[in-house]
């Protein structure tokens, strides 16, 4: 744990000798048990259930923060992904664990873990409870989680921190004074967020409307693509999608800070990249070689206009006269300086009413595939570090699978930029026309709007993606997302709204002001 923390080793690094040890004590289990010695079997420094929340499938991290405190003599029950509260919190007493570790990816986990914090409180535990995953802050974790429980909870940044926070919390001597410290920090955090809440001045949704972004669309003919509908593809090459990985967020995802290729010959993280990528290389051959993986996708493009303000319509056909669906999108209510818009990606699509005839676009690719059986191999072979490594290439397979499909679509299928070619690093830079903004994501922060997008895709049978309670996407693996075409479209932030728009929103999707602010949670300017 020393060594890792203080820099001279790297996760990657980490995880592959764990590997080594887990292999060795699996040998070695059964001439333990002959002996019967007690003291033969190191005794673990405290237990830990950790588990993805329900709805949620993403665990790369989780199992890395796992696969350390192992190393670090915890003994760790791993419940998987999409658990929900009750097996938790049961485990958690059949287990008479020590500490119980949520993780979550996707936003709407953020609510899910107030829950399990709830319920545990209900059930009278009193253990710490830990909270990690990409979206997870100290912030939320103060303000929202923390209030629902008696006992400590702590968020852990990533796993590196791991080690520390729970040996602090496991130990006679450093708990009180370490949980005094937490307690002290997070009522500070939450005070400086009452703080910010209170100065936030927003705009009214009217208002807001009124600084739309002004596109002219008198001189300006939408391309059409080249055909309507849906285009599935079953199995794609997954060699093809290799050259277009974005390696960058790959180190990232073992915790290595750096850009990709510099990364590889920095002089103090240089030599565990190249290990990793080398080792990162050797499977994508099998995965594409062997086929451990199957890509599918489908696309698909459809008349649209902009209807009111924030919505799109989506219309079957060219006569535009039904709408098969109405897709609703949400607008900056920031105070700008005078000049700036308040963005909505609405505005990128051309108005029914006195506008030229438009198209949007929609995808949905995962690389996921088939990964369950490689998996359960790696798990009986004690191989950790190959499990993750599996799982991160996948998630780097379907976004190369992402920004490939998004290439064909300027050059053959809507084929707005017929002879644009780009280096990969230009595509990661995103120096082309045209976004594909992702629901869940800034510009169109509400996961629920898959649920449209996967309806008109058909993603589930086309491409074998279905979406959990929560809307992630299964496999996680996965890639959905909206194609705008105009050459004004850009990615934003939609941040903070008020209860105007929360209102308005509600009743354009036919839900309640109720669910509504649940779903967008995360964005809400007020307290509901
Ligand atoms: N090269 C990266 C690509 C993913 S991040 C990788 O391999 O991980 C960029 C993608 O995230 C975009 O293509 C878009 O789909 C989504 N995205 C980024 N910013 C966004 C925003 N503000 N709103 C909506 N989607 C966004």
């Amino acid at each position: 744990g020393d060594l890792f923390g203080s820099g001279q080793m790297f996760l990657p690094q980490v995880v592959k000798s764990a590997r080594v040890m887990k292999q060795a004590v699996a040998y070695l289990q059964p001439f333990i048990e002959a002996e019967k010695d007690p003291a033969a079997k190191a005794k673990a420094k405290g237990k830990i259930v950790m588990a993805t929340v329900k709805g949620d499938v993403h665990d790369i991290g989780k199992n890395i923060v796992g696969v350390v405190l192992q190393c670090n003599n915890y003994d760790i029950v791993n419940l998987g992904v999409m658990v929900p509260y009750a097996e938790i919190i049961e485990t958690a007493k059949k287990e008479n664990a020590d500490i119980i570790g949520l993780s979550g990816l996707i936003t709407p986990s953020l609510e899910e873990m107030t829950v399990v914090a709830a319920e545990m409180k209900r059930a009278g535990l009193t253990i710490p409870l830990l909270i990690g995953g990409a979206t997870t802050s100290k912030v939320h974790t103060a303000v929202k989680i923390a209030p629902n429980y008696d006992a400590p909870v702590i968020h852990v940044l990533d796993a590196s921190r791991s080690v520390g926070v729970v040996s602090n919390l496991l130990s006679d001597t450093l708990k009180a004074g370490f949980v005094e410290e937490v307690a002290r920090d997070y009522e500070d955090a939450r005070r400086r967020h009452q703080a910010r809440q209170d100065i936030g001045a927003r705009m009214s949704l009217a208002d807001a409307r009124a600084a739309a972004v002004e596109i002219d669309w008198q001189g300006y003919t939408p391309p059409r693509p080249k055909f309507l509908g849906l285009k599935v593809f079953d199995d794609y090459d997954l060699a093809e999608l290799i050259p277009y990985i974005d390696w960058t967020p790959f180190f990232r995802t073992w915790e290595m800070k750096g850009v990709y290729p510099a990364i590889l010959e920095d002089s103090k993280t240089g030599a565990a990249a190249r290990d990793l990528f080398a080792d990162a290389g050797a499977m994508l051959e099998s995965i594409a070689g062997e086929k451990w993986l199957t890509a599918r996708g489908v696309i698909g493009f459809f008349p649209a206009a902009r209807v009111g303000h924030d919505d799109v319509e989506i219309y079957a056909s060219d006569e535009r006269n039904d709408a098969a669906v109405t897709l609703s999108f949400l607008r900056q209510q920031m105070d700008k300086a005078a000049g700036r818009s308040n963005h909505c990606l609405a505005d990128f699509v051309a108005p029914k009413e006195g506008g030229p005839a438009d198209y949007l676009g929609g995808f949905a690719v995962t690389a996921g595939i088939g990964i369950e059986k490689k998996l359960k191999d790696f798990d009986k072979a004690n191989d950790d570090y190959s499990g993750i490594l599996l799982k991160a290439l996948a998630d780097r397979l379907a976004e190369a699978f992402a920004e490939r499909m998004h290439e064909r679509v300027r050059r053959e299928f809507w084929a707005y930029a017929e002879n644009e070619t780009l280096a990969n690093e230009d595509l990661i830079g995103e120096a082309y026309r045209g976004i594909r903004p992702a629901p869940g994501y800034p510009a169109c922060p509400d996961h629920t709007a898959k649920k449209d997008l996967f309806e008109l895709l058909g993603a589930d049978k086309n491409a074998g993606i279905t979406l959990t309670d929560s809307f992630a996407m299964m496999p996680a693996s996965s890639v959905s997302g909206y194609y705008f075409s105009h050459p004004e479209a850009k990615y934003f932030g939609v941040g903070r709204i008020g209860r105007d728009q929360v209102e308005d929103y509600a009743e354009r999707r036919g839900i309640s002001l109720t669910e509504a602010e649940r779903w967008l949670a995360p964005n809400l300017g007020y307290t509901p």
